[in-house]
């Protein structure tokens, strides 16, 4: 039989992630988001309580958890704000590559900053370049003891608080795909210039933008795994991480609109009656909750593969799909629960709304993961 039951440890975890983001996060979320301010201290915080780096091995300093317990995580901080979900999860996105390929010394000079606070920003898309990975123009050229990076990086999340990125280049660009190799670049790197911050629709507290890399000397110890052309199989290896945590943060702020919506229903009176009473809005609610059940449960079995150590690229394309476009439909619905009102920044609905859009677009967008999953499909045959 299947065991969805959480350990006491993990329901600890799960509370103690619930508690920080009714605290911290939803009081604040609608101010974050109405003056663009990144939330640096929320996410110290959430730090600081071991939120964020769960699945850093221990001997770096983080708990050594799996992409379960991240889950579980990040979906109470995705109910919290998915601005912030965003903004507090870019560094473990940019430190997967680390954790899948890095060598030892990596791992313990940056893997070890990232467990004691800082923020780091994971550089793959350019102007040209978003879904089609390869198209990328960026490249690192070897000279001396060090690689000369030069190339445009577009919509990076974290970027102007980043103390390192993770920059996909080209090494060998004959070798298609198989030539790319990851770097780390120090934010303080000469010829590192970042772009202003972007006005996004949504997700407003998170910091976009793009970044230059102007010649930039990099050491030939930032080479991750310390061989070339490894870049392209690690890059997608951590996206089988980073999908299940995008997909829960998708879950999370589903839920939180669900929530909204049903309170507001039972509040709300048309023809005499609560609108909950009236059937095409409980139907309404209904689904919601149906569908955010199914998108958790997805995101789980994608979590539960990766920590069993089983590929789980099939899974975790199932669930980054379905819960992205599930939260753009339950916060649709939301709003329209909430009539004329939910249409009014006023409530908290419409930043929830705009804020699940890009979960469609970024990490592999909807239209990507469809392709990852017929892919997938075919392997299996
Ligand atoms: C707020 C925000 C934060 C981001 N953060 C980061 C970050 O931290 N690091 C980073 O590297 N990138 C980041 N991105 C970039 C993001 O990953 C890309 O925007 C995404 O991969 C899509 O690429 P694109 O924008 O170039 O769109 P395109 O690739 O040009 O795609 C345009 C449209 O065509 C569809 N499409 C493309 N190819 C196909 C196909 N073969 N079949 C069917 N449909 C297709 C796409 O799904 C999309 O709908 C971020 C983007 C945003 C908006």
């Amino acid at each position: 039989m299947v065991d969805f039951s959480l350990s006491e440890e993990q329901r600890m975890l799960q509370e103690a992630a619930r508690e920080f983001a009714a605290a911290e996060v939803q009081p604040h979320a609608e101010k974050w988001d109405r003056e663009s301010t990144f939330p640096r201290e929320a996410i110290r915080k959430a730090n600081e309580l071991g939120l964020l780096t769960v699945k850093i091995p221990e001997e770096y300093g983080g708990y050594g958890m799996g992409s379960f317990e991240e889950v579980l995580i990040c979906e109470e901080i995705g109910w919290g704000d998915p601005g912030f979900a965003t903004a507090s999860g870019s560094t473990m996105l940019a430190s997967y590559p680390l954790i899948t390929g890095g060598t030892e010394d990596q791992k313990q000079r940056y893997l070890s900053k990232v467990a004691d606070g800082c923020i780091a920003a994971y550089c793959v898309t350019e102007p040209g370049a978003g879904s089609d990975v390869q198209s990328i123009r960026t490249q690192a050229v070897r000279d001396g003891d060090d690689y000369v990076v030069t190339g445009s990086k577009m919509w990076i999340t974290g970027a102007g608080h980043a103390d390192w990125f993770f920059v996909l280049a080209y090494t060998d660009r004959e070798a298609g795909y198989r030539g790319m190799s990851g770097f780390i670049v120090d934010a303080d790197s000469a010829g590192v210039v970042l772009g202003k911050k972007e006005e996004n629709m949504g997700q407003r507290c998170s910091d976009t933008r793009a970044v230059d890399f102007n010649d930039v000397r990099v050491p030939a110890e930032n080479l991750i795994g310390g061989e070339e052309n490894g870049g392209w199989m690690n890059a997608m290896r951590a996206f089988d991480l980073s999908r299940p945590t995008i997909s829960a943060h998708a879950v999370g702020n589903a839920r939180g609109a669900m929530e909204e919506a049903l309170r507001y229903a039972n509040e709300r009176s048309t023809f005499g009656k609560p609108i909950y009473r009236h059937q095409a809005i409980s139907f309404m609610i209904a689904d919601m909750a149906t569908k955010i059940e199914a998108a958790r449960l997805l995101t789980w079995c994608a979590a539960k593969k990766a920590d069993a150590g089983e590929r789980n690229t099939l899974e975790a394309a199932h669930a980054k799909r379905f819960s992205a476009d599930m939260a753009m439909e339950v916060t649709t619905d939301a709003v329209q629960v909430f009539g004329g009102y939910g249409y009014s920044e006023e409530y908290p609905v419409a930043r929830r709304m705009r804020g699940a859009k890009v979960v469609q677009i970024f990490e592999g967008s909807s239209q990507i993961q469809r392709m990852i999953i017929g892919r997938e499909l075919l392997r299996g045959m």
